[in-house]
């Protein structure tokens, strides 16, 4: 992050996520432990706030030392030191005296500015290279956690979410958080972790919410309430934007809103190259409540609905009924287009389908996707059930998540294959030739798509995860978001090595990965072969009409010349050439 300051307005700078303009006042919310309200306090109540800090510091301490003591009964062994240890955290001078100048200079109440002096330490420890040092920060948030607790022993005085419009900052965002975000009020949001394809970030796109994420250390500065422009093409928070800056976004947006009624216009028409090429364009959903946002785009149905919201949303996965209920719902209100429905992708960067009785190390390369589903057969079975249930009412595909070889293709082909015969013995109606695809994510699975061709009926590939496991870059981290590229030559041989054995088998390949939905890098997908691109229901339009403004073969002849490059930026460019060329005015 860097941090440019003119007379009031402050500009802080972080990863574009989602792109829109919000203009509108900020609302703090402190993430992570116990997540403090932060509010503004005036000269007066400084001496208060520190004492109320004090005041949860002495009953802290005074936890700490009886549990020691009870310990030291019980066991007479030396664990009771821990909470020695934790004592003397809470007589660090530099926290405390951060936290008191936060308080007097930034006048933010006591336990915000405790929150916030704890999440910039924590993250410090968190990049120390010394593995014992990095261990030492749960223990730090276990006791800043009980700090915390210790406050809201008395009064409340704290502000609630405004009612609002508002744009909200948060330290970070749990896909979850961002599906049930009330997007009447929330205008736009920024969290100072995150990435671009983060699922926080991607829902962010799919509700055409302006986005910034990886505002590194900025929350710590941010007052509630403070008037606020989040520009989303560019990455920006300005904080007390001034007269002239406002009025250049409400410019800004007004141009971009020209330029979506122009492609409103087009919406529907067929997604063909000017030499003819036909491509289909279909939307990616989380919920069943995006339906509307889909049709409207335009979309040539659905090529990715990620049910783990669906599944895992609540406190327990529906019954097959209820999820029979959703998926039906979905394709019969795409007919006659059809639905990809994936099976559960738990784990990763989302939710876990069950409590695990130790955190993962690698969540991405550990429990997640088919490996889960295959690993619980009742539930799998469950959801295929739904699946072909809902093939009934409209055309319906499934799709297998995070698939790394045959056996996990077949594993899951039987399951399909004994939920029809159940289903036929139950006299259930459903398509007994319902399309069964798998994504292609797992460089495995790209190197070895001749090998799994045969076996389905499409690939989708997930360049979120591809480019992720194949340039070995945590598609979540910030701190590596510069290495994050999709047009790495690395990923363009997976990609194209993926659409040959899928040509050579006789099926079609989509991408469904957001780089799906960059439109510039829509002449390069193309002339590598792909023949279905699945985005955000946002960017449908803008998608549709890069390709009508395109020509196939210009595109498969820098195709061409892509694989020869060797280095990301090359490919780029030549993409992103014919791309200023044929729609300069699509480009953000
Ligand atoms: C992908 O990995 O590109 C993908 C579409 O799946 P998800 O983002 O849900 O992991
Ligand atoms: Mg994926």
């Amino acid at each position: 992050m860097s941090k440019t300051e003119t007379e009031q307005e402050i500009i802080y700078e972080g990863i574009a996520a989602s792109p829109g303009i919000a203009i509108a006042p900020v609302h703090v919310v402190a993430r992570g432990f116990s997540a403090p309200e932060v509010y503004e306090i005036t000269e007066d109540q400084v001496p208060r706030e520190r004492e109320r800090f004090s005041h949860a510091l002495e009953i802290t301490k005074r936890q700490l030392i009886e549990l020691r003591d009870r310990l030291e009964e019980l066991s007479g062994d030396h664990e009771s030191e821990i909470f020695e240890a934790h004592v003397m955290m809470l007589e660090d001078s530099s926290v405390l005296n951060k936290v008191h100048n936060a308080i007097s200079s930034r006048l933010q109440n006591a336990e915000f500015a405790f929150y916030a002096v704890m999440q910039n330490f924590l993250e410090a420890m968190r990049r120390i290279p010394d593995t014992y040092l990095r261990e030492r920060t749960s223990d730090i948030s276990d006791v800043a956690e009980r700090v915390l607790r210790n406050f809201s022993s008395e009064g409340d005085t704290r502000i609630s979410a405004p009612d609002d419009k508002h744009i909200l900052v948060a330290y970070d965002l749990t896909p979850s958080d961002t599906a049930s975000m009330n997007r009447r009020h929330v205008l736009g949001f920024a969290t100072e972790q995150g990435s671009v394809n983060s699922h926080t970030a991607i829902l962010a796109r799919s509700f055409g919410i302006p986005a910034i994420v990886g505002l590194d250390g900025a929350i710590i500065d941010i007052m509630a309430l403070s008037p606020a422009i989040i520009d989303g093409y560019a990455g920006k928070l300005i904080l007390h934007p001034t007269k002239e800056t406002i009025e250049h976004y409400r410019q800004l947006s007004l141009e971009k809103e020209r330029v979506k009624h122009s492609l409103d216009a087009m919406r529907g028409a067929a997604t063909q190259t000017t030499d003819g090429r036909a491509l289909t364009v279909s939307a990616n959903i989380e919920l069943v409540n995006e339906l509307a946002l889909v049709k409207r785009s335009g979309a040539k149905g659905i090529g990715l609905y990620r049910t783990e919201f669906l599944l895992l949303n609540g406190d327990e996965i529906p019954d097959e009924q209820r999820q029979a209920e959703a998926y039906s719902r979905v394709a019969r209100e795409m007919s006659p287009h059809s639905v990809i429905i994936r099976t559960l992708d738990a784990g990763g960067d989302k939710l876990p389908v069950e409590p695990l009785t130790e955190t993962e190390p690698n969540p991405f390369l550990g429990w997640r996707g088919i490996r889960v589903s295959l690993a619980r057969p009742e539930m799998f079975r469950e959801q295929i059930r739904a699946i072909l249930k809902a093939s009934a009412f409209g055309k319906t595909a499934v799709m297998f998540p995070m698939i790394s070889g045959l056996a996990e293709v077949h594993e899951s082909k039987d399951m399909v294959r004994r939920c029809m015969d159940e289903l036929e013995k139950e006299k259930i109606p459903f398509d007994r030739s319902l399309p069964i695809g798998i994504m292609i994510e797992v460089p495995a699975a790209a190197i070895c798509a001749d090998i799994l061709a045969p076996e389905v009926d499409f690939f989708s590939i997930g360049t979120n995860d591809l480019i992720q496991y194949t340039v070995a870059v945590d598609r979540v981290n910030p701190h590596v978001a510069d290495l994050y590229r999709p047009t790495h030559p690395g990923v363009i041989r997976l990609i194209k090595r993926t659409i040959d054995a899928a040509n050579e088998n006789g099926i079609w390949t989509g991408v469904c990965g957001e780089m799906a939905g960059d439109i510039r890098l829509t002449p390069l997908l193309l002339g590598l072969g792909v023949e279905e691109l699945s985005v955000g229901p946002q960017q449908v339009p803008r998608v549709g009409q890069a390709i009508r403004s395109l020509s196939y073969s210009e595109c498969a002849a820098m195709a061409g010349e892509a694989q020869q490059a060797r280095r990301s930026q090359e490919i780029l460019d030549m993409s992103m050439e014919l791309a200023r060329k044929h729609y300069p005015d699509l480009l953000d």
